[in-house]
């Protein structure tokens, strides 16, 4: 691994530019796994750290929220009503509550029709199936969602299940296998919306996409394969990686464009990235134990003084050091996440506008 010997005074003045958040990065010691590149890590006082572009995923998101409002408008023109989403809770996992409350009060403030429908954790695979099917009947909704995870005790592939009933024309989160194959033959239907996100975040930051070598770490069907299937809709060459890749640093070393999706904390350190990579954390962490808090953070007062006060962290995929090799970074939070809803609203405003033509 190169380390730069010298700051790019153009990235550098970049930085404050179009996303306006550059984030002073003094020396700090690598506190993930040890290296196992090549190239020996300098030392502490050999290190001059690079300043990645922080990508505001925020910004981005409000930007996709307004422009949702004229077409918003439309659609009440048209159809007589706004865009409508309805979306299905089973159970009381804390963190489905959470992204839940945050769909519905973001739907709410776009001026867009809502419906949440509750089960208890107890609720039977058929009584889901059932409000599913309800919704795809109502000429009313245009948008469902079912909050994942469903409870264990329903069953192994009670997801798949659901997710199989939702109308086609309805599936916001782009979870059913219809949306799927339209996804990887590259026609019309609805994208899932982390990765459809991912894609809006790197266009609107104007990172070029075709001809770039994308390395996506992760293969599940909502974030990795999704991803992988838009990134190369848009002309990268996509490399995905798993659990069982051979060597992965030395592959990831070889993006240009580097998105993780594994749900461990930290775990891409700066030995995977090539320096001056575009490096999208997807990821979404709770850290919980002061060890973990300690060595991830350990050159990042602010973030010990989080954990202090709340008894927790959220940390990425991406160890937070790896701002100081890659040449653009999404921070945690404030990245992917916010364009995750943003990209609901715009799925569930383009199944309106369908039915609506
Ligand atoms: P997932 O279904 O658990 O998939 C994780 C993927 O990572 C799997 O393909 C797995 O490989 C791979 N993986 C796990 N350990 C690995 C390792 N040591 N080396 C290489 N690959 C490894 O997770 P997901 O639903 O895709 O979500 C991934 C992360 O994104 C999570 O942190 C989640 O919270 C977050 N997320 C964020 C948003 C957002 O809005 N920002 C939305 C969705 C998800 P195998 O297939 O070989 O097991």
């Amino acid at each position: 691994m190169r380390y730069q010997t010298a700051p790019c005074p153009a990235r550098v003045r970049k930085a404050g530019i179009l996303f306006g958040r550059e984030r002073p990065v003094e020396n700090r010691a690598l506190s993930g796994p040890e290296s196992s590149c090549e190239n020996p890590r300098p030392s502490r006082s050999q290190r001059t750290p690079v300043t990645a572009k922080i990508l505001d995923g925020k910004a981005v998101a409000q930007q996709i929220r307004d422009e949702l409002k004229p077409r918003v408008a439309r659609v009440r023109e048209r159809l007589g009503r706004p865009p409508a989403l309805s979306i299905v809770l089973v159970g009381d996992d804390p963190a489905s509550q959470v992204y839940v409350r945050n769909k519905l009060k973001t739907a709410e403030e776009a001026g867009m029709g809502i419906a949440h429908e509750r089960l208890p954790a107890t609720a039977t695979l058929a009584a889901t199936l059932a409000v599913v099917r309800r919704f795809n009947e109502d000429r009313a909704v245009d948008g469902i969602l079912v909050q994942s995870p469903l409870p264990k005790a329903m069953g192994p592939d009670a997801e798949q299940q659901v997710f199989d009933a939702i109308d086609p024309n309805k599936d916001v989160d782009g979870f059913s296998p219809i949306s799927a194959g339209r996804l990887v033959q590259n026609r019309e239907g609805f994208a899932p919306c982390t990765p459809a996100g991912v894609i809006e975040l790197l266009v609107r930051s104007k990172i070029p996409i075709e001809g770039k070598h994308a390395v996506v770490i992760g293969r599940s069907d909502i974030v990795g394969k999704p991803m992988a299937s838009l990134l190369l809709h848009k002309n990268a060459t996509v490399t995905i990686c798993h659990s069982r890749t051979k060597d992965l640093p030395a592959m990831a070393r070889e993006a240009d464009i580097l998105v993780a999706a594994i749900g461990r904390p930290a775990f891409v350190t700066r030995d995977y990235v090539k320096p001056g990579a575009v490096v999208i954390d997807v990821g979404i962490n709770s850290v919980t134990s002061p060890e973990d808090a300690r060595r991830i953070f350990a050159s990042y007062p602010d973030r010990l003084e989080t954990f202090e006060r709340r008894g927790s962290v959220l940390v990425g995929d991406v160890h937070p050091d790896v701002a100081e090799t890659a040449g653009a970074l999404t921070p945690v939070p404030g990245g992917v996440g916010p364009l995750t809803i943003a990209m609901l609203m715009a799925n569930t405003v383009k199944a309106a506008e369908l039915r609506a033509r």
